[in-house]
């Protein structure tokens, strides 16, 4: 007995554990130093009109990391979320957005193009998330009315009030908003048509096998006549090919982003396949 609970003591110290919990604290150390040593990235994916045409971009992060090279955020920004360091992250993402809407809105062919940015639920529950974005807005002289930004349903699970009240206060500045991933998470319909929302986003599990899997294709079809009948544009993520953007537009799905129109790269590459790709 004693050799047992001897046993079951250490599994407590088990190495496999203790190894996690130390690449984790290793991992939060080194992330912020990325924060300070400027080794994120934002890359730009193109979204698509009707037509085919750029009407903006979907600003992600990335890691450039010294030793491991580039890091996708699903890696870290669960780890950011949790430390906290998603609060400066997701300032240096919304400066960094801001400053190339800038630097669009100086080029004729460039101006009208929008920019996404992902917020996390922590930042947005911040009590000073009004006040940073327009200061950051106002600090970069961007256009307010080309910044959309990217709220999921995790918001919808605690203080729906507050949550409002934010983004009408936003988007009385100009911002819009589009709900991202929408149908993987929990919002009810009574909360959703309460949030002042532009846009619906179908989650890219929707779109993968719209074409061969009848629930998806009712899913999806589904999120687009809700987004008709509450007044917002409806755009599909992770299109992969023109027979899914076919059928999508078929159902009335009229904005696109996805690998068939462009993976997200980094702002040089993005000007370079635009040209090749898009009618200006
Ligand atoms: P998301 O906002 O839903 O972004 C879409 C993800 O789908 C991106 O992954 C994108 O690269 C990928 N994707 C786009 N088109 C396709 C396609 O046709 N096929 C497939 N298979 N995938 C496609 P990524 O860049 O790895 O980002 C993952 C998630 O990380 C994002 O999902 C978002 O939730 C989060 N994220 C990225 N950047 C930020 C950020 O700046 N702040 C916050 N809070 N979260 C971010
Ligand atoms: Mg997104
Ligand atoms: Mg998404
Ligand atoms: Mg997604």
């Amino acid at each position: 007995a004693a050799k047992t609970a001897g046993r079951n003591t250490l599994r407590f110290f088990d190495p496999a554990m203790q190894a996690v919990v130390s690449a984790r604290a290793s991992m939060e150390k080194e992330l912020r130093e990325a924060l300070r040593e400027q080794q994120l990235r934002l890359h730009y994916q193109a979204q698509v009109g009707r037509h085919g045409e750029l009407v903006g971009a979907e600003a992600l992060v990335r890691w450039q990391h010294p030793q491991r090279g580039m890091i996708s955020p699903a890696e870290f920004i669960p780890l950011a979320e949790a430390t906290g360091l998603i609060l400066p992250l997701g300032q240096w993402v919304l400066r960094t957005a801001c400053q190339q809407l800038l630097i669009w809105a100086k080029d004729a062919d460039s101006a009208q193009l929008t920019i996404a940015v992902n917020v996390s639920a922590r930042q947005f529950r911040q009590l000073d998330i009004v006040e940073q974005v327009l200061g950051i807005l106002q600090e970069t002289g961007a256009n307010p009315q080309l910044l959309k930004l990217e709220l999921t349903e995790s918001l919808l699970v605690d203080d729906v009030e507050d949550t409002i009240s934010k983004m009408e206060q936003l988007k009385a500045a100009g911002l819009c908003f589009s709900l991202d991933d929408f149908g993987t998470g929990y919002s009810s319909l009574t909360y959703l048509k309460r949030l002042p929302l532009d846009q619906l986003k179908i989650d890219q599990s929707f779109v993968r096998d719209v074409l061969t899997d009848p629930n998806d294709a009712a899913i999806a079809r589904t999120i687009v006549a809700l987004g008709q009948s509450m007044g917002l544009s409806v755009i599909a993520e992770g299109v992969e090919s023109a027979e899914q953007r076919d059928y999508l537009a078929s159902q009335g799905c009229y904005a696109y982003q996805g690998y068939y129109f462009g993976k997200p790269v980094a702002i040089a590459e993005f000007e370079a396949a635009r040209i090749k790709t898009f009618a200006s």
